[in-house]
């Protein structure tokens, strides 16, 4: 079968390559699920797996299968499977267990394990090919009436762990109603936070380079967010316009913006920080100010990576509400689709060129 992969550490080296069709009898005790892929996204992740900065292949490979945010539908189950029928639409994890105690409990996004597995990017094979087997344990149902946005679920799975961590962690309050927020990012992951905090009734801004009009802006704009650039005006007059910001989501991919969304926070406030920042940038910071204004005024921040089986359900639910509140919104977050695994090259440019791109996804199989 088909499958798109690179050479970790060779700088843009994906390619297509042939695997061997995965049978359900290499999982054990006839537990074993075997999906055809649909649909499969790309992201900043891929892209930096690509340029050699991420990633690692399989050991006794010297390539690795990429593609993380993945969408199929299930063509066989073993004989003691009983959570799943043929025909079910799933999206899986892409963290696999290693062996700390987090991961021994059904928390390997937790994993305290220098070591991850990751499907797609560390160690593990991924999704950008024709079939996958599976055990049910990291799988999740996505039902039929979802399919057309099925492949957001992994970037949803991630967005709603930050926010389900975040609401854990402010319970510390006792009471917490957060009014306003900010999402830093305009892509994929900031749109889907948008949505959810909009969804749990918060004014939300977001702020991306770019300036007005766009299609990031008017997405956002759509839910009732509004849109602020950040090339024309500095964080800390859009804070004083717009916050102060009891939560702040922020998903830029840029370790400054990090910092800046520090100084902002309101009081008692959250900051959740998703960007994987592969680079070793440097900046100068006003540590001492950022410092004291966290201590004084109760702030706290944290970081969220990958995502666990309850994030991804939570992310079902939110679909199910989104698709009744903002009817037709998901479907115009899939700008770029690649008609099949032989584009590969098409889908690499579509992703590290195409500033437009809310979603490159390469369409696998045809329904
Ligand atoms: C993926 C996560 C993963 C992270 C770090 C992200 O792009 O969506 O699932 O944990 O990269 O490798
Ligand atoms: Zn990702």
């Amino acid at each position: 079968m088909k499958a798109i992969a690179v050479k970790p550490g060779v700088p843009n080296t994906v390619h297509l390559t042939d695997l061997e069709k995965p049978s359900i009898s290499s999982i054990p005790d006839g537990c074993g699920v075997l999906v055809r892929m649909l649909e499969c996204g790309v992201d900043g992740t891929d892209k930096e797996i690509n340029d050699a900065e991420y990633g690692n292949a399989p050991e006794g490979y010297d390539f690795l299968v990429i593609g993380h945010e993945n969408f199929g539908q299930i063509i066989e189950v073993g004989e003691n499977v009983t959570e799943f029928e043929v025909g079910d639409y799933v999206s899986a994890t892409v963290r696999r267990p290693g062996s700390s105690f987090y991961d021994s409990i059904g928390y390997c996004d937790m994993t305290t394990e220098d070591t991850y597995y990751e499907r797609g990017i560390n160690l593990l094979h991924g999704y950008l090919t024709e079939f996958y087997v599976e055990t049910p344990e990291f799988l999740v149902k996505v039902p039929a009436g979802m399919k057309e946005i099925g492949v957001l679920m992994e970037p949803i799975s991630v967005v709603e762990k930050g926010i389900m961590q975040c609401m854990q962690i402010q319970r510390r309050l006792k009471i917490w109603r957060p009014k306003r927020a900010l999402v830093a990012g305009s892509g994929a992951l900031g749109q889907l936070a948008a949505m959810v905090l909009s969804l749990q009734g918060l004014e939300v801004v977001m702020i991306a380079r770019s300036e007005k009009p766009n299609l990031k802006a008017s997405m956002v704009e759509e839910l009732g967010a509004s849109y602020e650039s950040s090339s024309s005006q500095s964080l800390s007059i859009i804070a004083e316009n717009h916050g102060p910001f009891d939560l702040i989501f922020e998903a830029t991919g840029s370790s400054k913006v990090a910092f800046e969304c520090m100084e902002i926070l309101a009081k008692n406030g959250a900051l959740i920080l998703t960007s994987i920042t592969g680079g070793d940038h440097c900046i100068k910071i006003p540590a001492d100010k950022i410092n004291l204004d966290f201590v004084l005024n109760n702030k706290v921040m944290f970081g969220t990576v990958n995502a666990n089986i309850e994030a991804y359900e939570q992310g079902v639910k939110d679909f199910a509400h989104a698709q009744q509140e903002y009817p037709g919104w998901l479907s115009k977050l899939l700008t770029h689709p690649i008609d099949g695994l032989d584009n590969y090259q098409e889908m690499m440019n579509a992703l590290v060129n195409e500033k437009n791109a809310l979603k490159v996804y390469v369409k696998i199989t045809q329904t």
